[in-house]
């Protein structure tokens, strides 16, 4: 079932009322943050479970401060809307929310400071992103935005123009996802989802200083890796060419999920075959985020009364 309702100018409005006037300012230079949060359906539990809300809207928050950018709501507030939201629209299956907080001033000028912010929530079935049983990657010939440029640590609506680049260039050529690289060469993630790699018996990880944004998921696969499996994560510089030798690699992010990667810039990735730790960590992640997992609950924020 679609969205019936989203949530915009402090309201539960009807899906087709939430348009913007072509003069917006988020609309003219990219001036807005969001986020994108996954809802997974457990039919066992007639439940959805918002995965990681809390840390969600905290990076909000914090991409928000980058921008000059009041949030309207407490993050506790945004929880309470957000659950409210997929309860009006009667959603029982996987659900995708968007909240975008955006400069929504009609005026001709470009500047952060001294306007006015507005925020739109939608939440809406999704799939899958991206493949998720084995992804053949490009590294790409566009970079990764600077965080002197624009942050990528922040979720910055116009900085989603380089990962658009990244991306199609990718799919033009023939591959599935774009891996991008930082101005000094160095691997930093993909148009958008984090990566990491599988060698030595350890995974691998660009830190966060590689332009990377510090996604949620790559805190669930870290603290995950660690606590399951006992592998622990080195986040550090990673070369280009240090992908090719990996024995394993998979990207991660709300969209993506766990997609493991089979090959990059036309050289199999270990046997060219989805890997074991992938594969394990797949798994986990599913079951963590339909909350199947007692002692990973406490990531999932449960939307109707039980
Ligand atoms: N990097 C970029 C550029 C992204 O857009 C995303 C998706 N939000 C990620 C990484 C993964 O972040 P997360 O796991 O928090 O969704």
């Amino acid at each position: 079932m679609g969205a019936k309702v989203l949530f915009m100018n402090g309201d539960f409005l009807p899906f087709e009322q939430g348009t913007i006037s072509v003069r917006t300012h988020g609309f003219a230079y990219g001036t807005g943050c969001f986020e994108g949060i996954r809802g997974y359906w457990n039919a066992e539990d007639q439940q959805i479970y918002l995965f990681r809300l809390r840390e969600h809207f905290e990076r909000l928050e914090r991409s928000c401060k980058i921008l000059q950018m009041s949030l309207p709501y407490t993050v506790d507030e945004f929880i309470e809307i957000s659950t409210e939201l997929v309860r009006r629209n009667g959603q029982r299956e996987d659900v995708y929310l968007r909240p975008v907080i955006y400069k929504s001033d009609q005026i001709i000028g470009v500047r952060l400071h001294g306007l006015k912010d507005d925020c739109i929530i939608t939440s809406e079935p999704l799939g899958n992103y991206i493949e998720i049983t084995g992804l053949r990657c490009g590294v790409s010939s566009w970079r990764r935005i600077d965080d002197n440029a624009i942050p990528a640590r922040a979720k910055v609506c116009g900085g989603y123009v380089n990962a658009a680049l990244a991306k199609s260039e990718a799919l033009q050529n023939g591959f599935d996802e774009a891996i991008m690289l930082t101005n000094e060469g160095h691997v930093s993630e993909g148009s958008a989802e984090n990566i990491f790699l599988y060698l030595d018996g350890e995974l691998v990880t660009p830190a966060p200083s590689e332009n990377i944004l510090l996604g949620i998921t790559r805190d669930t696969v870290i603290q995950v890796a660690q606590r399951e499996l006992g592998i622990p994560t080195r986040e550090r510089v990673v070369d280009r060419t240090e992908l090719y030798n990996a024995d394993e690699v998979f990207l991660c992010g709300t969209g993506a999920q766990i997609a493991p990667v089979i090959e990059i810039d036309r050289r199999p990735i270990g046997t060219g075959n989805v890997g074991p730790i992938a594969t394990r960590l797949q798994e986990l992640y599913f079951d963590i985020v339909r909350g199947k997992r007692a002692e990973y609950r406490k990531w999932c924020t449960p939307v109707y009364s039980l």
